[in-house]
């Protein structure tokens, strides 16, 4: 189980969120809609500790800190735990696919490279990539670049994947390909926290949606609830804007 309480960021005068309770149980796909701005990234990078939150305490596992206490110990104890994966793929442009992959295994886990590299094969074969193993990031696609993002937070075995806006730098042909990996995650009951702008996806593949506007979780539900029966105004308006 995932849990997060009271958890608040300030950016010098600004205050991004604050209190902010979310409990995710396990196998749970919960995602997190709403307009630019209102802290959907800061919220995914603070339960990873890509930035400290100023308040709030967070539970993955057996692992549980506040999050302004956090020691180096505890901030890698819950990166294992965690996969990220970004918008822009940040993969390491002079490693090949495969190595991308294993790269956490080695780093984080500390598999030794043969162990890494047979892990990261069996991920390549998994999202559809066990021919291209040897190419480096430039030579795959948007999409191929994306999939081999999601293959290096898999390899992790993370009991909780972080996605930021997964799609939302690819070109339209490749979405579709991200996507299914997505899903086929999803069927595996891998537990994840997604936001998104592809309203089919959190129609069809989240267990809750939320809808975060100005810094707060103004409504969640179902699919059907969010999209059938949204209650705030605010959710009204964005999704007549989003279509
Ligand atoms: P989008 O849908 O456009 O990705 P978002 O909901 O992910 O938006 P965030 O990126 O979390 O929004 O940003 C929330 C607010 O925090 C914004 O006003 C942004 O300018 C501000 N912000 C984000 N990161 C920083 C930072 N490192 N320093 C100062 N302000 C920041
Ligand atoms: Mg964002």
């Amino acid at each position: 189980m995932i849990k997060i309480e009271n958890l608040t960021k300030r950016f010098g005068d600004a205050t991004i969120f604050s209190g902010l309770d979310l409990t995710i149980s396990k196998g749970e796909i919960v995602v997190v809609i709403g307009p630019s701005g209102t802290g959907k990234s800061t919220l995914l990078r603070c339960i990873n500790f890509l930035e400290t939150a100023d308040e709030g305490h967070l539970t993955l596992g057996d692992v549980s800190v506040e999050s302004m206490q956090a020691g180096q110990k505890d901030i890698l104890a819950l990166r294992r735990k965690t996969g990220f994966v970004f918008q822009n793929y940040a993969l390491f442009a002079h490693l090949t696919a495969r190595q991308n992959i294993a790269e956490g295994l080695i780093t984080v886990k500390g598999w030794n490279k043969e162990e890494a590299y047979n892990k990261a094969q069996q991920i390549l074969d998994d999202i559809g990539l066990g021919d291209k193993g040897d190419h480096y990031p430039a030579a795959l696609s948007g999409g191929q670049q994306q999939r081999v993002g999601i293959g290096r937070a898999m390899a992790l075995e993370a009991e909780l994947l972080l996605f930021d806006e997964p799609t939302s730098a690819l070109d339209p042909e490749w979405v579709g390909e991200v996507l299914s990996l997505m899903q086929k995650l999803a069927t595996r009951h891998q537990t994840m926290l997604v936001v998104t702008h592809e309203m089919q996806f959190a129609r069809e593949v989240a267990d809750r949606v939320i809808f975060m506007a100005d810094g707060s979780f103004v409504e969640q539900g179902t699919p059907d609830q969010i999209f059938g029966n949204p209650q705030d105004p605010r959710l009204k308006k964005f999704l007549s804007q989003v279509g």
